[in-house]
């Protein structure tokens, strides 16, 4: 039997409709702060991920899945290396989707210089080369915004605001959710703090793994979220980022956090919040689900001042975020919230002799092409079991076609709630079944 690749899962079914409640419920939210939908490929060149989200961090090293042809594996095989590779030979399958979108905005220059802030929001499947656990998989789906070309700690404060009031609208109590926040610095404060850690960890270097002890040359910080549980300890002794902030980002956070005072945002502030990816800049903050362990972070993002000009772009500032779907899922299930929303109202379309099949078809094409969502019995089956379709499709309106009506050019219709039923013209079917569903 074929299977699905690990990691992976197939969408289908009820989990399919909650999926996509929870997705218009996203677009409706994002809308309203003035969000458009973005679609970026998939794959990207190598390159857009390694300068953005950086050369050191385990997505880029060690989770993100490389694509290339036959073709060139063949090559790279003959030649026993990729180096005689382009760049542009050298794709992956996006890790995560702010480098994407960010490398679209240079590309097609979407924020010229003093334009108004451009705000984006995407719901696509990420790639990430994990050992897959509950929560943890090797495709899995974001739904994340990006505001490109917003400096102000306004725009923090909004897209947390922002991101809390999707968890409420999914219907995910403010009790079960807790938002943790840091400010990571930026170019002017952030390279003295890092020579800072470097001389900690080196200065504890017995006690650190070797993956710490690499990342102390490349990116000392990293180690805050080290999965080795020892680093972690004794990074608890590190300096802390929020002791070692220029004015201006002391500044800048300490707007962010009256802003979410403001709206009345709870959140705790966690010094050694650092993120897995390199390009954050001044805020970060992350949401972590508290019902169950094992679901984690079902959220979070930040500030990317320097990602622009990583990627090739003018320096713009942008900040945003992404939220886990499976994760989200998961949340709701263990909250018990059930987002499956109500069916939406159908019309069934029987028929008691399989010689109506053919005026059971045109009726059932008329219904849809007035906008009624129409099932219909093709296979014979006896009334009694079309009427037990019927109800398996929550059918408000089952149209029965019998040969004396269809000759007459009438149609029997019953209301299911009430169980009325009476006999219209068919021409004046669709207004009737209409009628009867809005009721
Ligand atoms: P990140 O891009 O690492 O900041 O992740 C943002 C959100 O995506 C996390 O808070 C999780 O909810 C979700 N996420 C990240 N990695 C995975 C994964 N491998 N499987 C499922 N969800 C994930």
């Amino acid at each position: 039997m074929a299977q699905r690749v690990q990691g992976t899962e197939d969408l289908f079914g009820g989990y399919m409709r909650e999926w996509q409640n929870v997705c218009n419920i996203a677009g409706d939210l994002f809308s309203t702060y003035g969000f458009d939908m973005i679609e970026t490929p998939a794959i990207e060149q190598v390159t857009t991920f390694v300068h953005g989200i950086g050369e050191s961090t385990d997505v880029v090293r060690k989770e993100m899945f490389r694509v290339f042809s036959g073709a060139l594996l063949e090559r790279i095989f003959e030649q026993g290396d990729e180096s005689h590779l382009k760049a542009k030979q050298r794709m992956a399958m996006r890790p995560e989707g702010t480098a994407g979108v960010v490398r679209a905005a240079v590309e097609h220059n979407f924020v010229p210089q003093g334009a108004s802030p451009v705000k984006l929001w995407y719901a696509e499947p990420m790639f990430r080369g994990e050992r897959p656990q509950k929560g943890r998989l090797r495709q899995f789906h974001q739904v994340g915004v990006e505001c490109l070309g917003a400096s102000d700690p306004a725009s923090d404060a909004e897209c947390i605001i922002m991101l809390m009031e999707f968890y409420k609208r999914l219907g995910l109590d403010a009790s079960r959710l807790s938002l943790s926040i840091n400010s990571m610095g930026d170019a002017a404060c952030r390279p003295a703090y890092r020579d800072k850690v470097r001389t900690f960890i080196l200065d504890h270097k017995d006690e650190m793994c070797e993956d710490c002890l690499e990342r102390a040359e490349i990116n000392p910080l990293r180690s805050f979220d080290c999965k080795n549980d020892h680093c972690r300890e004794v990074m608890k002794q590190a300096p802390l980022v929020t002791d070692n902030l220029c004015d201006e980002c002391r500044e800048h956070y300490a707007q962010v956090k009256k802003y979410l005072q403001e709206a009345g945002v709870a959140y705790e502030e966690d010094p050694t919040l650092v993120r897995g990816l390199d390009y954050y800049t001044r805020t970060v903050f992350e949401v972590q689900y508290v019902g169950d362990a094992n679901i984690g972070a079902i959220g979070g993002g930040g500030r990317y001042d320097g990602l622009m000009e990583l990627e090739g772009g003018r320096p713009t500032p942008g900040i945003g975020f992404a939220v886990g779907f499976e994760r989200i899922m998961l949340a709701l299930q263990d909250a018990g919230v059930d987002i499956s929303g109500e069916p939406e109202p159908c019309a069934y379309v029987a028929n008691t002799v399989a010689e109506l099949r053919d005026a059971a078809f045109r009726a059932t094409l008329a219904l849809r092409e007035a906008g009624i969502r129409t099932e219909a019995d093709y296979q014979g089956r006896s009334l009694k079991s079309q009427l037990k379709q019927a109800d398996r499709y929550h059918a408000r309106v089952c149209v029965v076609l019998g040969p004396d009506e269809v000759s007459a050019g009438m149609a029997t219709v019953r209301d299911m709630r009430t169980h009325e039923q009476g006999q219209v013209p068919i021409e004046a079917l669709s207004s009737k079944v209409a009628e009867l569903i809005a009721r």
